[in-house]
């Protein structure tokens, strides 16, 4: 018996020795210490021996069973110590690799340029006003004196989505809604950036652009007071030796119309290829708000008056920055990004 359980202990030693994953070492105690195990059929069978073995053979069986399990618990605690290691090792980090390097963007030249124009126009009082991209037919024409089949609906070649909606085709709708919104309150003092859509496309036309719209009304609003605050715009924009001049033009909702040119930035007013030997280039249109868009909106066009202005943020660009082809603003070339 004695034998016996030496040869146990030897085995138990070994199979513990080589065991190299948790799974084999949990197999071997079930074993020998399961309740089916070895050892524990033997303990069982201790019953069955003559008195006088009863307590050596006991105390033996006992002894060897603690030591097994002391040995399995002690290898448990390797292997685990074992895989944890492992584990970290994985999933260590290498905190002087070199990190992901990022491409910085930069902002596009309009954005660039819209920032500016509010920049400037809010200095001088202006708040920014905001209409929907998507327009209802009576904000972008009806209200804007242009009824329908008025010729100058056709300057304008739209996009309509249904009958009574179309992608607007200037910022003016925001003065209505503006206007509408403020009346009969003063003064109404407003700039309106945004997109707007037409069917154009070459160098000097893309279908969608930005415009900014400018508003000002108040009693006492004169042609004078127009100009003294483009004259201003235009130093802050170009430089403090641009001049202004106003030629007379016609839109539906001003009354009376100019467009609005600036010396030439390139050729300062002496003539050159840019502004065609005129010594002027043309910026924005602008005017007096139209009477009866004064009225449409809830003003007494006896007791009120208003200016209004929109400019081609894209041609304010293609200007400052000397672009020859609006296109380039739009065809997602880096390059113009970089510059
Ligand atoms: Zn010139």
């Amino acid at each position: 018996m004695r034998e016996k359980l030496d040869k146990l202990r030897d085995e138990l030693r070994s199979r513990i020795g080589v065991a190299t994953e948790l799974e084999e070492l949990e197999k071997t105690r079930v074993q020998f210490l399961g309740k089916k195990g070895i050892l524990t059929m033997l303990m069982r069978n201790i019953q069955e021996l003559p008195v006088t073995e009863k307590p050596l053979m006991g105390k033996l069986l006992n002894e060897l069973k603690q030591f097994a399990a002391g040995e399995i618990e002690e290898k448990k605690s390797q292997l685990l110590e074992k895989l944890r290691l492992q584990k970290q090792e994985a999933e260590r980090i290498d905190v002087t690799l070199p990190g992901m390097r990022f491409n910085y963007g930069s902002r596009h030249p309009i954005t660039l340029v819209l920032e500016e124009i509010e920049e400037i126009f809010t200095c001088m009082g202006f708040q920014i006003g905001e209409g929907p991209d998507v327009e209802l037919d009576h904000y972008n024409f009806t209200a804007l004196n242009m009824p329908p089949e008025h010729p100058a609906r056709d300057m304008q070649d739209s996009f309509y989505t249904d009958k009574e909606m179309l992608l607007r085709t200037h910022t003016s709708p925001v003065q209505i809604r503006t206007m509408e919104k403020m009346a009969p309150a003063l003064p109404v003092r407003i700039i309106a950036p945004g997109k707007v859509y037409r069917r154009d496309d070459d160098i000097t036309h893309s279908p969608m652009f930005h415009q900014v719209e400018g508003l000002a009304v108040d009693r006492g609003i004169s042609l004078a007071d127009l100009k003294g605050t483009l004259l201003l715009f235009v130093r802050e924009m170009f430089g403090r030796g641009r001049e202004i001049r106003l030629r007379p033009s016609f839109f539906p909702f001003t009354e009376p119309s100019a467009e609005v040119d600036i010396s030439c930035i390139i050729c300062n007013g002496r003539g050159c290829r840019t502004c065609g030997n005129s010594g002027w280039l043309e910026i924005l249109g602008a005017g007096l708000v139209h009477p009866y868009v004064l009225e449409v909106c809830g003003y007494d066009p006896e007791a009120v008056s208003g200016f209004a202005f929109g400019m081609g943020v894209e041609r304010i660009a293609m200007l400052k920055y000397g672009i020859d082809d609006i296109r380039l603003f739009y065809i997602n070339d880096l390059r113009m990004l970089r510059t």
